[in-house]
């Protein structure tokens, strides 16, 4: 039988007796306090120039941050040993993209960024030996970056059967015609994983495949970097509209079966969600340390003293109470899809997706209030998750797709089970016979 510290180190929190287990291994914390430290020491003094400079002015010193993590044997902390990873757990993951997302580059130095970080674990999972070698290998040492091309200006990215970019064969190759956008990091990257539409007559779960186009491809037009917010950004922090015109390339880059762009997308998305999640949940502990540390700093009067006063102490208290909560309930859904896998998992998946988010904006506000001038400027950090963040609730399925995916599971429940409907309506029943 596993014991229950084999159970942990897996990074799992159920003991075979059914009761559940909140410790985590010993080397998983030490682990995390090590990389927590490094991303502390050498992460936090690059981030001020993220607002000022280009992000391609910031690459020489990542790049050699990189270096160092290779060295540490923290390198693709999301992949398999096998592929040059760290080969942790699932739960493991999830616990080192907290501490990772205290800096918003922090992922990138690790390479487990996304979009990068998705398009890797598709190739690994669905790539042919010709794509991984081309494609997976350069990605997964970190000489090249991808993005992802699925949305479109002119459909809605909440229904992803609803495409209108088209893929037709011609041959051994395929065309591509269309138009997408909020394609992140296609700025500076070497291919994307487009989803086109490759049977319009199919099924709608099987009209699309994913295809892998080089950015050097002719016809692939990069039209800007969309503008948030105020921001452009450049690089690798960039959103990018993007045209495709009669793009040409081999068969062979279709990852998959013809049609199974869908299903590889949902796989791709599961697990990404908890990532994301998890993330959150480190920008959330960021936020609220920035918080509870000016709340003890900054004096009102001489002596008076901002932590003194019950709105901050609510805020402090009602954020961590939040931040454990959602630590929690991101880690139970990790736990389940390792168990239970992805599908089975969607109910929890949705739930964490929308809570998390809300909660990581709600405790970013509060932070910001607290810093009162220095929480909008761009000498804290605060501001830039302020910016960039709103999104969480809107890529990986808006908030509003999500709750309804929770609803319907739960409704589901008391449909097939009329009798309590029955129920319900008895007690007036029996009150007018008494
Ligand atoms: C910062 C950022 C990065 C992104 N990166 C990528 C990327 O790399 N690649 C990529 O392909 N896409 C990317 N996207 C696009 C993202 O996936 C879409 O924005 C998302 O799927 C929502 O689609 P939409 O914007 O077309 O909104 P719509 O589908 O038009 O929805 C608009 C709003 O309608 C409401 N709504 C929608 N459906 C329902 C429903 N069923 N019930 C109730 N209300 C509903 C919601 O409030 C929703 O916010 C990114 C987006 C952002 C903001």
């Amino acid at each position: 039988m596993e014991s229950v510290s084999a159970a942990a180190r897996r990074g799992s929190m159920d003991r075979r007796d059914g009761s559940v287990d909140f410790s985590i291994a010993s080397e998983t914390v030490d682990l995390l306090k090590e990389i927590g430290a490094f991303i502390e020491e050498e992460v936090f003094p690059i981030e001020p120039r993220i607002g000022t400079e280009a992000f391609t002015s910031l690459l020489p010193d990542l790049t050699s941050l990189r270096g160092l993590v290779r060295q540490k044997g923290w390198w693709l902390p999301q992949v398999p040993r096998e592929h040059g990873g760290m080969g942790l757990s699932f739960m493991q993951q999830a616990m080192v993209s907290e501490v990772l997302a205290r800096s918003p580059l922090g992922h990138f130095v690790f390479n487990a960024q996304a979009p990068d970080a998705g398009n890797m674990e598709v190739l690994l999972h669905f790539g042919s030996k010709a794509q991984k070698t081309r494609w997976l290998e350069p990605l997964l040492a970190g000489e090249i970056r991808s993005c992802f091309s699925m949305t479109e200006p002119d459909r809605a990215g909440s229904n992803p059967v609803w495409l209108e970019t088209r893929a037709v064969r011609e041959g051994d190759e395929y065309v591509l015609n269309g138009r997408k956008w909020f394609t992140s990091s296609a700025d500076g990257a070497a291919f994307a994983i487009v989803m086109a539409v490759t049977d319009p007559e199919a099924p709608p779960h099987r009209r699309a495949s994913q295809i892998i186009v080089p950015t050097d491809t002719e016809g692939f037009e990069r039209v800007r970097n969309i503008s948030c917010m105020g921001d452009s950004g450049s690089d690798w922090m960039s959103h990018s509209e993007i045209n495709y015109e009669a793009c040409r390339v081999p068969v062979s880059n279709r990852i998959g079966e013809e049609g199974g762009g869908f299903s590889i997308a949902q796989a791709r998305l599961g697990p990404g969600r908890i990532h994301h999640c998890m993330r959150w949940v480190g920008i959330a502990e960021r936020a609220f340390e920035i918080m509870c540390q000016r709340a003890v700093d900054r004096e009102l009067a001489p002596g008076d003293r901002l932590e003194s006063r019950q709105t901050i102490q609510n805020w402090i208290a009602e954020s961590r109470a939040e931040i454990d909560a959602a630590r929690l309930t991101v880690l139970h859904a990790g736990w389940q899809i390792d168990r239970e896998g992805t599908r089975a998992a969607r109910t929890a998946i949705s739930a964490v997706k929308f809570t998390v988010a809300r909660m990581m904006l709600q405790v970013v506000d509060r932070a910001i209030q607290t810093l009162g001038a220095l929480g909008i400027s761009d000498d804290c950090v605060l501001s830039h998750f302020y910016r960039h963040e709103r999104a969480a609730r809107i890529y990986d399925g808006a908030d509003e797709v999500h709750k309804s995916v929770v609803a319907r599971q739960v409704l589901k429940r008391f449909r097939s089970k009329p009798s309590v409907g029955r129920e319900l309506r008895q007690p007036g029943e029996q009150l007018s016979k008494r």
